[in-house]
């Protein structure tokens, strides 16, 4: 399993967000405190960012482990977002081990990350053709980015056709954040400045609370909502 974050909120560094915080993306990179399936976080991480000029996110990725990367580590304190998404990877066993197949996966203005697996065998075939790799998390990616409001009733779609599959997926457009819980965990933190979803809290901070599983989160300037999911 992967983990994930995205931030909407004040303008925050991706050092802040990513590498500062005790038990940030860098740190579960090696030693997350929640993970249920895998151990380390070494085979990937990406993260990206939106910018008042541009409607598309920038986005960097590398198939090498988050503390091997140090260029990252010195520009990120200089990269400030209102909203950003970023992963670290987890491989799920014969998928593929190169940059196209870690999050986050984009098409126009949306990012996507995975935290989970799922049979291919239950994509629509439509959905190949656009996928960036043939990592399950990117066909997925590719077909959920069809129509991103539809996450929801994807997300049932895809649980009820794959009973093992694990569905957590987290989006952004730059204006928001939506997330699904569907076999792992997903924590929320909303402060004044703004609001993180991720898969594990990254601090002990008393205002982090668990997204029960099976729920669909959606972050705007207006707030936190959580609306369960049911299978169709
Ligand atoms: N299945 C995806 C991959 O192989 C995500 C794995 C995960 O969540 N650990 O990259």
């Amino acid at each position: 399993m992967c983990r994930h974050l995205a931030w909407l909120g004040a303008p925050r560094s991706l050092a802040a967000l990513l590498l500062e915080p005790e038990h940030g993306l860098l740190r579960q990179s090696w030693q997350p405190r929640r993970q249920r399936h895998g151990t380390v976080n070494a085979d990937g991480w990406g993260v990206g960012w939106w910018s008042p000029a541009h409607a598309e996110p920038a986005r960097w990725r590398s198939p090498r482990p988050l503390w091997a990367e140090a260029s990252l580590l010195s520009v990120a304190p200089h990269v400030a977002s209102t909203c950003v998404l970023a992963a670290v990877r987890s491989a799920t066993e014969g998928m593929p081990a190169d940059e196209t197949a870690c999050a986050p996966f984009a098409r126009g203005r949306w990012l996507l990350s995975h935290n989970g697996r799922v049979d291919r065998a239950v994509l629509p075939a439509a959905a190949w053709p656009a996928a960036e790799s043939v990592c399950d998390s990117a066909v997925l990616a590719s077909w959920l980015l069809e129509d991103p409001l539809d996450l929801a009733g994807r997300v049932r779609t895809l649980g009820a056709a794959d009973p093992d599959a694990r569905l957590n997926v987290l989006l952004a457009d730059g204006d928001r954040l939506l997330a699904t819980t569907w076999g792992d965990t997903l924590s929320v933190l909303a402060t004044p400045e703004g609001v993180v979803l991720a898969s594990e809290p990254y601090d002990d901070d008393p205002r982090w609370s668990d997204v029960p599983d099976r729920v669909l989160v959606t972050v705007t300037p207006d707030g936190v909502a959580l609306e369960p999911l049911e299978l169709p």
